[in-house]
């Protein structure tokens, strides 16, 4: 599903540039559960971002369900996003004047998706992350618990191939923590690739394969299940 190999990323600020993935090698099959793990700034993020075709990489190769991912046109990369990606991040990114089942209606708008459908399809995701009775609540009345619900709901209604979660855990306690890898789990169960970045332990360890990042190197990489 995911093939990279000695993926190599620059940020240059002012006249400096910083070495930030480190020749990259990683191969991730259809329905996997990983984790990529590391201490902030050891370039997880960015790693997610190239990945999700977010931003662009200097040298090497990465091939997305065989397709080659390398300086591609916004146009372009956001065709292969749409239908490729689901994004999960820390924040939640949920548009704060929509309600839930807005929310997660909204990409299906953008993908040209009858308004009869959307309404079904997002009230199905309501229902798959159990938040059914909350379709008409605005994201200011929901836990942020909930809040990460909707926002898988919202990834995952557009059938992405892989769910892409940056620290999706990062902003809840303990419990609610668990909750959602809780949710993640059983979304992976039915067949999703889904790539968690955390720099919670507990967090990998519910994950089937945990990827260390060190400086923009991988130090580990670790079959748990
Ligand atoms: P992590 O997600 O593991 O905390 P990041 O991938 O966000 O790490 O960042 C890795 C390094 O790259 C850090 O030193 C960070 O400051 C730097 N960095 C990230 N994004 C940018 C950017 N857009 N411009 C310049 N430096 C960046
Ligand atoms: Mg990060």
């Amino acid at each position: 599903m995911i093939e990279i190999n000695d993926l190599n990323k620059s940020y240059s600020i002012g006249k400096n540039s910083l070495h930030v993935l480190k020749g990259i090698n990683l191969q991730i099959q259809e329905g996997e559960l990983v984790a990529i793990m590391g201490s902030s700034g050891s370039g997880k993020s960015t790693l997610l971002n190239i990945i999700g075709m977010l931003d662009n990489y200097d040298s090497g190769s990465y091939q997305l369900d065989s397709v080659p991912i390398k300086d591609l046109d916004e146009t372009k990369a956001a065709k292969y996003r749409n239908k490729f990606l689901g994004f999960v991040f820390q924040s939640f990114n949920l548009i704060n004047y929509k309600t839930a089942i807005e929310n997660i209606a909204l990409p299906l708008y953008y993908q040209g998706i009858a308004s009869k459908e959307r309404q079904k399809i997002a009230m199905d995701y309501l229902d798959k992350v159990g938040l059914k009775d909350w379709a008409s609540h605005l994201p200011s009345e929901l836990s942020g618990g909930q809040k990460q619900r909707i926002a898988i709901a919202r990834a995952l209604a557009s059938k992405p191939k892989v769910l892409l979660a940056d620290e999706p855990t990062g902003a809840l306690d303990s419990k609610t923590s668990d909750e959602v890898m809780e949710l993640i789990i059983q979304i992976n169960q039915e067949g999703k690739t889904i790539l968690v970045v955390t720099h919670e332990q507990e967090v990998a360890n519910m994950c089937n394969r945990i990827i260390t990042l060190k400086d923009g190197v991988i130090m580990t990489d670790i079959k748990t299940k």
